[in-house]
């Protein structure tokens, strides 16, 4: 499994590089006309943020496969932190053209603030980016008598039945190029998968084709 992770990984960087490289040397070259040079340089730095996140989610998964060495864990509202991690989507909900709502009632786990907040993040940028135009997410917090239950719904693309196994293995997209289109890495939901193994949390997942998908994860009870 390391090994196929590490050739992945090699496959993904390398388009990236290629292109940056490509883009670079034709600069250099002179060989770009001057109203196109613009678009040559956003382009390198669309590469290069790609290839950011790429590695930042890397070395978020090393982390989670070393155990999540020296990660506190403490006590942590979950409304309280979807509300704070919701905000930092905004920009991306706004420009997808869908709405964020928020629901329920404040909720506490013991857990990993930053693993929580990961799961959170996560799906909902899942949930804005696999939408449509128009579309909602739904993000819910709901204490239940032995847990917290977390879901985040959208009126997306859905996912076809033969996926829905896989999308939790790293690097598996059911649609590679509107994956990177969006700026996703293929990582963000073997994140989420981990994260919330390390909270002996479940993960449900509700799709229909053409009309949306719900992903639950509901954290047991601490004692
Ligand atoms: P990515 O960076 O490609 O979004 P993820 O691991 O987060 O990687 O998700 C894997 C794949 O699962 C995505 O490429 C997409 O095909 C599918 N997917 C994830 N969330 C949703 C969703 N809410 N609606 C439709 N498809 C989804």
């Amino acid at each position: 499994m390391r090994r196929e992770f590490t050739a992945n990984v090699s496959h993904e960087l390398k388009t990236p590089l290629h292109t940056i490289a490509g883009c670079a040397e034709l600069l250099e070259n002179g060989m770009v006309r001057p109203e196109d040079t613009a678009r040559f340089y956003s382009q390198i730095r669309g590469e290069a943020g790609r290839m950011i996140a790429l590695v930042e989610d890397i070395i978020r998964l090393s982390h989670l496969d070393e155990g999540a060495e020296g990660m506190k864990r403490e006590c942590v509202d979950l409304y309280d932190l979807t509300a704070e991690t919701v905000k930092l989507l905004s920009r991306e909900a706004e420009s997808a053209g869908v709405s964020v709502s928020i629901e329920g009632e404040n909720a506490v786990v013991y857990g990993i603030p930053q693993l929580l907040e990961s799961i959170i993040y996560n799906l909902t940028d899942n949930a804005i980016k696999y939408n449509r135009q128009g579309g909602t997410v739904k993000v819910s917090v709901e204490p239940l008598s032995d847990g917290v239950r977390l879901s985040v719904a959208d009126t997306g693309i859905g996912i076809p039945p033969e996926h829905r196994e896989r999308i939790f293995e790293r690097f598996y997209r059911v649609d590679k190029s509107r994956s990177k289109e969006l700026g996703g890495t293929g990582l963000g939901l073997s994140i989420v998968k981990h994260a919330a193994r390390l909270h002996n949390a479940k993960i449900e997942l509700q799709s229909t084709e053409g009309k949306g998908t719900t992903i639950t994860v509901v954290f047991p009870e601490q004692k």
